[in-house]
């Protein structure tokens, strides 16, 4: 049986006092022991970012990958090992910004892969500018007089681009969090889990207080998430109340699932053999 200290290293975490990256960093750990990973059949794909660092911390293999790319890395890693469970973690800069169109594709591409988004709604570790999940309005270094852009709402995206499991959660809602963690790793499909995350050195609007007086669980509502039209609906809602749980889930054939070459085994356990190239490369004369 798997324990949390399994999943860490010994260096300690730089994180801020209060970041809400701890509770993240807790909540997959504990998901990770009640599922019984060992850390070897584990690999986190990491962002930049202040959650990208968190790539030091985790005792499993991993990678620490360009900004806004923890997506592909953990997309090539699933084709080349489809028995690995693949984790990429990002920022909602990284991963609805710089990653934008990765994070489309993935949902689009339905690979089992799970992505968890630390959402604090700014690029935190170049000190606090506007991220897309900013809403308009927002003022911070980058955008003094107020952020003109609508923000992006990854879930109605991630919804309408075909991810088959889209959830929200909150850092310090542990055991909530911890259930919607466990749920979108043995999910067989792409998921998403988009967890609100307070950054409290450099978002003074998103506090702690802000998100207790709004959130509530949608599995408190005796909510079904196979219909698709009311989960994007539900999804748009955020304001006086904020939704956390498992807005929408269906079950659909993975990408790997559909590759014949990959039936049999894994592409590492076929090993790599030389090809000869030089008839397609005269092609291209
Ligand atoms: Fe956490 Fe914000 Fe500090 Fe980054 S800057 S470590 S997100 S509290």
């Amino acid at each position: 049986m798997a324990n949390p200290q399994d999943y860490i290293t010994t260096i300690n975490p730089t994180w801020c006092q209060g970041c809400g990256n701890f509770g993240i960093w807790a909540g997959i750990r504990r998901a990770l022991v009640k599922l019984n990973y060992q850390p070897y059949q584990l690999a986190l794909f990491h962002d930049i970012g202040c959650c990208g660092n968190g790539a030091n911390w985790y005792n499993t293999y991993g990678f620490h990958s360009l900004h806004g790319r923890a997506l592909p890395a953990a997309v090539g890693a699933k084709l080349a090992n489809h028995k690995l469970v693949v984790l990429a973690l990002t920022g909602d800069g990284g991963g609805y910004g710089e990653g934008g169109n990765h994070f489309i594709y993935t949902c689009r591409s339905n690979i089992n892969v799970t992505m968890i988004v630390h959402n604090n709604q700014l690029y935190s570790l170049t000190t606090g500018q506007a991220s897309p999940t900013a809403a308009p309005g927002t003022k911070t270094k980058s955008t003094p007089a107020g952020s003109l852009e609508v923000d992006f709402k990854p879930l109605q995206v991630a919804i309408s681009c075909g991810a088959t499991f889209v959830a929200r959660a909150y850092a310090d809602d542990m055991q909530h969090l911890e259930m919607v963690l466990e749920k979108a790793v043995l999910h067989q499909g792409f998921s998403l889990v988009d967890i609100l995350q307070p950054c409290p050195t450099f978002n003074k609007s998103q506090t702690r207080q802000w998100y207790q007086d709004k959130i509530y669980h949608l599995e408190d509502q005796n909510w079904d998430p196979k219909d698709k039209e009311k989960a994007l609906a539900k999804a748009a809602e955020w304001g006086v109340r904020i939704p956390l749980g498992i807005f929408y889930q269906e079950n659909r054939p993975t990408y790997e699932q559909q590759l014949p070459q990959l039936k049999a085994k894994t592409l590492v356990e076929q090993g790599a053999k030389p090809v000869d190239i030089k008839e397609f490369l005269a092609e291209l004369k």
